[in-house]
């Protein structure tokens, strides 16, 4: 398969890439207009495959977008392109509409327009596979089932309103046009080259610094935490296996509460590189909560694990033992990203 493949220089994106390039023989077109949160060297040895590109270009533009459905004529489209800091949604909303609506909007009319202009059976094989999140579903009691496929939207922060909004423009382009697309929505994805900003990182990071680790509120806010290696394997699953119309509810089976995260973030890089001055959770500071802070999302993947044949493989202790190895290792991309001082956001606040 050809890929079209946006927001490819991000985290989740470069995972996909990555697989894509060490496991089948599928090409790559990653889209991407290389905003901060981008960084080329994420799909690590994809360049030297020679079945990977990369444009810079904004999914905004109208034309650019249809000029590439017509040059590199795919046969899917994954999209990930997106503003994925719910922070940052709080204190400027504006680009989350851009991107994660009139964005969305604008790539699946390019591909309504090149999808109508195949022969019968392309645009039977051809699908428009859109990533969103469990975000859009709203907030979970502490006792309430995970949300399904079927659990009604209920968006709280602009980034969800903008990913929901992105999944029902999704939905009615199938409906009305008869556009081949599906959704999945996934619960929060960790692991190697996340920017710094997020909650895991930005801990791991201040935790190998010896700086603070702030965490907001209590700390009792329950996330379903997935390695992004595994979700990278699911959505590739999807992409070849996808029904159009379908949704996929995709998860981890890995609920832990904030606190619980920053805690085994700290045992285990005392475990990894002891600290001589004391065990890291020393450094934990609760700071003033997020406004309309959700306080839990949890996704029963069952439906997704039988119809894509796949499970995460890693459990949270495994993962986060990966993950925090990897940015001992890897300390020459976040500190030049930690110096570049990137703004706009609640930095030194403990996010997800
Ligand atoms: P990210 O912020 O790490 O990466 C986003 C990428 O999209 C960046 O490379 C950026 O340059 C690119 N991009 C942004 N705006 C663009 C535009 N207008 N045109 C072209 N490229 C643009 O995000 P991520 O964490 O990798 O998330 C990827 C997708 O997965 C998003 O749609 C997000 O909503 C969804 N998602 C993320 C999580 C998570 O835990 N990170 C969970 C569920 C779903």
């Amino acid at each position: 398969m050809r890929i079209l493949l946006t927001g490819g220089c991000g985290f989740i994106g470069s995972a996909v890439i990555r697989h894509l390039i060490r496991t089948t023989g599928h090409e790559i077109l990653n889209v991407d207009c290389m905003t901060y949160a981008a960084s080329e060297e994420t799909v690590e040895d994809a360049p030297c495959s020679g079945r990977y590109r990369l444009t810079r270009a904004n999914i905004v533009n109208a034309d650019e977008m249809s000029r590439l459905f017509e040059t590199f004529r795919p046969h899917a489209v994954m999209h990930l392109a997106a503003e994925s800091h719910v922070d940052r949604s709080i204190d400027g909303p504006g680009v989350f509409i851009q991107t994660n609506v009139v964005g969305t909007y604008t790539l699946l009319d390019a591909a309504r327009r090149y999808w109508f202009s195949l022969d019968t059976i392309d645009r039977a094989a051809f699908r428009f596979h859109h990533i969103s999140t469990d975000e859009v579903f709203g907030a979970l009691a502490p006792h309430d089932p995970p949300f399904t496929e079927t659990t009604p939207y209920d968006p709280r922060s602009p980034y969800s309103a903008s990913k929901a909004s992105s999944d029902h423009l999704v939905r009615a382009w199938h409906h009305t046009y008869g556009l081949p697309t599906f959704v999945t929505n996934t619960t929060n994805n960790y692991g190697i080259w996340h920017f710094p900003e997020k909650l895991i990182p930005l801990i791991t990071i201040n935790a190998i610094e010896g700086t603070d680790l702030p965490v907001y509120g209590d700390g009792a806010n329950v996330r379903d935490w997935l390695f992004v290696e595994d979700h990278a394997e699911a959505l590739v699953k999807a992409v070849e296996k996808g029904v159009p119309g379908e949704t996929y509810a995709i998860g981890a089976r890995q609920p832990r509460s904030n606190l619980d995260v920053v805690h085994t973030i700290c045992r285990v890089l005392d475990d990894l590189a002891p600290d001589p001055r004391g065990p890291r959770d020393r450094l934990i500071r609760f700071v003033a909560d997020r406004p309309g802070h959700d306080f839990r999302y949890e996704i029963d993947p069952s439906h997704a694990e039988r119809a894509l044949d796949w499970k995460a493989r890693h459990d949270f202790e495994t993962g986060i033992r990966r993950t925090v190895q990897w940015y001992l290792d890897n300390r020459s991309w976040w500190e030049v990203i930690r110096a570049r001082r990137y703004t706009g956001n609640r930095m030194g606040t403990a996010v997800e």
